[in-house]
């Protein structure tokens, strides 16, 4: 059994947790800080660590400036599909809208990138960082110190850290040893993810489609593929999953028509329970919550990691501002700051996502045809549909 103090710990190595050890790098060289990440699964164990499974990830615009700050985003971008153009439609009814990249000025409106690519990157500077790096190893237990929080490792190593940072995807019970309590709204759907290959280019095209059970998303991979994310309630889901794959494809595309032609091939298909949830506390002195610890959200506008890698950028922005003032990074005032710069985006995106599950999942009389009018109204309104989709871009916050 061995004692060792550091002044960060960062429970979780998954997408979240390993993005602020690479964020926080050149402090580390700077300030000496002494970094360490617990990660309970084994890396490269195949289906073991959440972050790391099968699904890609639609990355924001404003996360590549993130990626380029943390020196990641030259080898992420081999792999990185862009987005040119977004169809959003609702099924059975008129009115649709489309975004494009030209209309905000950018290159591409985002990436979509898979995410066991991303973990690849990520920990592949990790293993270059004079970090403290335990993996496999569970962080047991979790208990307030002076001047910080004792750890206890399932290796029998005690952590002593000045600043804690839980990113372990929330289910690990340690947020609820801390007295910590979250909100959670079960949205009583499933989403199931697959690769899919189509029989023409898809151009950079995305493609959201709304339907009364749930929304229906296509993003564009390398090659003719892409990523398929489709909401339906659990029963529904069940009796898609155990189609054989012609039947699968086929009900595909019957959903989404066939201007990407015949859809060829499906891969794997993998479920996911989906809720809204959020920590009641997001900091406290000497701790701070990140990632799907601190909220998690429907994927349906696919923000959930964009909105953690914000707060990423935010925890190590006040952790400088800390270190360079000569505090230490857990103390109150740090974590004050940290909630500052988050509050107001963390508010705004979860909010918006709900609202637009419950909008789209409403069934009332006449509701499609207002849903199709604001749909063609959207279009219409440049201003307005330019700012929104800057936001949903991850550009222009304030
Ligand atoms: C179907 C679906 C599609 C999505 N698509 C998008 C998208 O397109 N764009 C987007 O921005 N977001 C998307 N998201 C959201 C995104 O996947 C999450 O925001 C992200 O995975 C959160 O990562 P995390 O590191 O916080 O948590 P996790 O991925 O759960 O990682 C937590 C890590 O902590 C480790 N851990 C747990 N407990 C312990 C412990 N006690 N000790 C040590 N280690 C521990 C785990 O092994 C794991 O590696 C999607 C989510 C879903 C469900």
């Amino acid at each position: 059994m061995s004692d060792i103090s550091v002044d960060i710990a960062i429970i979780g190595g998954g997408l979240v947790g390993a993005s602020l050890a690479v964020a926080l790098a050149p402090l580390i060289e700077r300030y000496r800080l002494k970094v360490a990440v617990i990660e309970a699964s084994e890396l490269g164990a195949r289906g073991a660590q959440p972050s790391f499974d099968e699904r890609s990830s639609a990355i924001a615009y404003g996360s590549r400036a993130h990626f380029e700050s943390l020196g990641i985003w030259s080898q992420l971008a081999t792999r990185a599909a862009p987005i040119h153009d977004i169809e959003v439609s609702q099924r059975g009814a008129l009115g649709r809208t489309h975004l494009s990249c030209q209309e905000v000025g950018t290159p591409s409106l985002g990436y979509v990138l898979p995410n066991a690519f991303l973990g690849q990157v990520l920990h592949e500077r990790l293993s270059h960082m004079p970090i403290d790096w335990h993996c496999p190893a569970r962080v047991e237990t979790i208990t307030p110190a002076v001047s910080g929080h004792q750890l206890v490792l399932s290796t029998g190593v005690v952590l002593h850290a000045g600043l804690t940072v839980l990113a372990d995807g929330g289910r690990s019970g340690l947020k609820a040893s801390l007295g910590i309590e979250t909100d959670r709204h079960d949205y009583e759907q499933h989403a199931l993810i697959a690769n899919i290959e189509t029989a023409h280019e898809h151009h950079g095209w995305a493609f959201e489609r709304f339907t009364h059970e749930g929304a229906m998303a296509l993003l564009p991979l390398m090659q003719r593929r892409m990523a398929l994310i489709w909401t339906r309630p659990p029963e529904k889901i069940d009796a898609t999953m155990a189609l054989s794959d012609d039947a699968f494809l086929q009900m595909l595309q019957g959903r989404m028509g066939a201007r990407l032609g015949r859809f060829q091939r499906v891969g794997t298909r993998h479920v996911y329970p989906l809720s809204m949830s959020r920590a009641r506390e997001q900091s406290r002195p000497h701790l701070a919550v990140l990632g799907n610890a601190a909220h998690a959200i429907h994927p349906v506008a696919g923000q959930g990691f964009n909105l953690a890698l914000r707060g990423v950028m935010d925890l190590s922005a006040a952790i400088e501002a800390a270190l360079d003032a000569g505090r230490a990074p857990g103390e109150a005032l740090t974590m004050a700051d940290f909630e500052q710069r988050r509050q107001r985006d963390r508010d705004l995106i979860m909010q918006a996502s709900d609202t637009l599950v419950r909008l789209f999942g409403l069934e009332l009389p006449g509701i499609s045809g207002a849903r199709g009018a604001a749909l063609g109204l959207f279009n219409l309104a440049t201003p307005l549909k330019r700012a929104l989709i800057r936001r949903a871009m991850g550009l222009g916050r304030h």
